[in-house]
């Protein structure tokens, strides 16, 4: 068994150690072994990174050493003898959530909010390492024309794909609002135009941001923090015939934006909840905004496993969806600091940030990602 190089988080504070670590075998007779070709940073690992109160109870000091990071893609080099889907060569990335398949809500279609669950890179060492291991029941074989630093970014591009398509999926020529600047908001953007959303206004604030989501397609936006919210409301207006947009993606968790989502959505429209907010309840106009206005309501964790997989695979193949404008940092892995510096930045000056293992892969993408 032979070493590799891990970023773990060895103690309950802020930062992590660039370590060796021995080269997992599969942890279980289900589950492969996976060389890392690219690994994206999540809000999920910054705030493992800081180890702020979230990650104190959620993880815990006593379970620390653990390796982070469950955005990934890369290739299969070894199966469990129990493994029968795939097969060592195979180019996958990892569905964060492991299931437990008896679980009722896993059998009844939603086993991504499934009791029982377990978080790679939060329950389970994680992929910013050399090699990993990962249950095969969570993984989902690529199309080999998708780069890895595409590849690894689909497990949030999930969020943004479930959280723009809903239940229904029934969003082409209709209107929607998509809050906030962060990675999973300008991903949504991209989405909404691939499936064929015909009206896309987006709010946020910083400028690096607003002009990603220019790229990724937005037909208008409005600073939040240069604008009144009976402002926004107007524009809003204005733009649906005073009807107010079909759907509003929640994607920031603040007053301001639960309220625009509220205020702006038509009668009978959707409102999906996917921010999550600092403080678990917060008001809510209860009548005017839900009842009366016959609303429907959507919370979003996770992504559909594996219908959002399968859509996604299939729009970045066919190159009607291109997220790289949102990847707005690689680094090779050991430079793994720089990464949750950029990520931590205010105000913003980037969206989605990728790490290599190989300083070969590292160039590739560098190259790849300066012709666009
Ligand atoms: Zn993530």
């Amino acid at each position: 068994m032979g070493t590799m190089k891990a970023v773990v988080k060895t103690k309950p504070e802020l930062g992590a150690e660039w370590l060796d670590r021995p080269i997992p075998e599969p942890a279980a007779s289900d589950w492969v072994v996976v060389k890392v070709r690219a690994t994206s940073i999540c809000g999920t690992d910054v705030h493992i990174y800081k180890w702020d109160p979230w990650s104190d109870s959620r993880i815990g000091g006593k379970a620390l050493p653990q390796t982070l990071g469950h955005e990934v893609a890369g290739e299969v080099v070894e199966v469990g003898p129990h493994c029968k889907r795939i097969k060592v060569g195979d180019f996958v990335s990892a569905e964060t959530h492991i299931y437990d398949p008896g679980d009722l809500t896993t059998m009844l279609g939603s086993p991504h909010v499934g009791r029982n669950m377990k978080i790679l890179g939060v329950d389970f060492n994680g992929c910013f390492a050399e090699y990993f291991t990962l249950p095969e029941s969570i993984c989902w074989p690529n199309d080999p024309s998708i780069t890895p630093e595409v590849a690894c970014i689909q497990e949030p591009l999930g969020n943004a794909t479930y959280a723009v398509l809903g239940e229904d999926a029934d969003v082409a020529g209709k209107s929607m609002v998509i809050t906030g600047d962060g990675p999973i908001s300008l991903f949504a953007i991209g989405v909404a135009r691939a499936v064929g959303v015909a009206k896309i206004i987006h709010f946020g604030k910083y400028d690096f941001n607003m002009e990603i989501g220019k790229r990724m397609g937005a037909d208008h936006q409005m600073y939040t923090n240069k604008t009144t919210g009976a402002e926004r409301l107007e524009a809003v207006l204005d733009l649906t015939g005073g009807n107010g947009v079909d759907i509003a993606l929640e994607m920031v968790g603040s007053q301001d934006s639960v309220d625009d989502c509220f205020n702006m959505v038509r009668k009978a429209g959707r409102v999906t909840a996917f921010g999550v907010a600092a403080e678990n309840r917060l008001p809510i106009d209860y009548n005017n905004g839900i009842v009366f206005k016959a609303c429907q309501i959507h919370g979003i964790n996770g992504r559909k496993i594996f219908d959002t997989w399968y859509r996604n695979r299939n729009l970045l193949a066919s190159g009607r969806l291109d997220p790289t404008p949102v990847i707005t940092n690689v680094f090779k892995l050991e430079d793994y600091a720089k990464g949750f510096g950029a990520m931590m930045e205010r105000p913003r000056k980037s969206a989605k940030c990728v790490l290599f293992p190989d300083q070969a892969e590292y160039e590739a993408a560098v190259r790849r990602l300066g012709d666009h």
